[in-house]
């Protein structure tokens, strides 16, 4: 997929909806590690897209805690670079001009939650809702007359049309567009675009050659992958690595596991070798459990020594 001679280049994209946990320090460090082990370029992405749950604060928090973790970005952020702005609050113009390109293969949608829920539209297995399709055949009239009173959302169009891609952890994928995702929300009605698009036009405009994240983002790769088609953008490579677990929830780790948030790990004295090589054990890039800093674990990556299954933390 990426051309031979591209230099590598990673991302982390968090949201700055709260101060980080275990959970978002090991995506980190695995974006960092794979592409640090290729001799590329990591760029930190703030995925500010919700003006509700997103707060500057909390950028400053992310920034800090990679800073005192080694972590160390090249571009983004606060930091300069060429693909500037990195916080996609300031992006939504280009957002607006990659929308427009596809825009014939949209549709308004003036379903309201409560209707869609109503809706008897198929479930899909794992108990999303997907959408029935029924603005998709409101006529031009009945779109004129809807928009005066309310302000719709734009959703894509889903062809029955597979996308195959490899994971780089997670082997072969394979998806009916339509069937898995029905027609999805590219455009919310107060105006603000979707992750989806969001990030596929991002990691674009980015150069992003490599995305590895956490495996809750799995299923949404194919869409993406199919935007990508669509946009007649480059996609990258995508590695999609296991989830910390909390041990009291037995969930994937969360803002509620707080006795794992950076905030108390730094104030219970916690140093960063020791969580790096923590994380780097448990993921099965070390033997044993020894503090390393993120720099010297950089030559012993391996893709193939990862853990495929989801890992347990200790959480109070
Ligand atoms: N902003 C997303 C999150 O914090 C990550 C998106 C991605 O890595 O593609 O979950």
């Amino acid at each position: 997929m990426n051309p031979q001679n591209a230099i590598h280049r990673g991302r982390f994209a968090p949201s700055p909806t709260g101060r980080m946990h275990l959970g978002n320090v090991y995506c980190a460090l695995l974006s960092y590690l794979s592409v640090k082990s290729k001799g590329g370029e990591w760029v930190l992405r703030i995925e500010d897209l919700d003006p509700q749950r997103s707060k500057q604060e909390y950028a400053r928090w992310i920034e800090d805690d990679l800073q005192w973790l080694g972590l160390d970005w090249d571009e983004g952020g606060s930091k300069s670079g060429q693909y500037a702005p990195y916080y996609q609050s300031q992006r939504s113009d280009y957002y607006a001009s990659l929308f427009k390109t596809i825009e014939a293969q949209t549709y308004p949608c003036f379903c309201r939650r409560a209707d869609l829920l109503a809706a008897s539209a198929p479930h899909a297995s794992d108990g999303r809702v997907l959408y029935a399709g029924t603005c998709k055949i409101l006529s031009a009239e009945e779109i004129k007359e809807r928009m005066k009173k309310q302000n719709p959302a734009i959703r894509l169009q889903m062809p029955h049309q597979m996308v195959a891609f490899t994971d780089g952890l997670y082997g072969d994928q394979c998806v009916d567009l339509q069937a898995f995702y029905g027609d999805f929300v590219l455009r919310r009605t107060d105006g603000t675009y979707a992750y989806q698009l969001a990030v596929v036009a991002d990691d674009a405009a980015m150069h992003i050659t490599e995305v590895v994240r956490g495996n809750d983002l799995l299923s949404s790769t194919p869409a993406q992958l199919y935007l990508y088609q669509l946009l007649g953008l480059q996609a990258p490579t995508f590695t999609h690595v296991p989830l910390l677990m909390s041990s009291k929830s037995g969930e994937r780790l969360s803002k509620r596991d707080g006795s794992l948030s950076m905030e108390a790990l730094r104030q219970r004295g916690a140093n960063p070798e020791q969580i790096i090589g923590m994380l780097a054990h448990k993921v099965g890039l070390l033997p044993h459990e020894e503090p390393i800093s993120a720099k010297d674990l950089i030559p012993l990556y391996n893709v193939n020594k990862l853990s495929k299954d989801n890992i347990t933390v200790y959480s109070e």
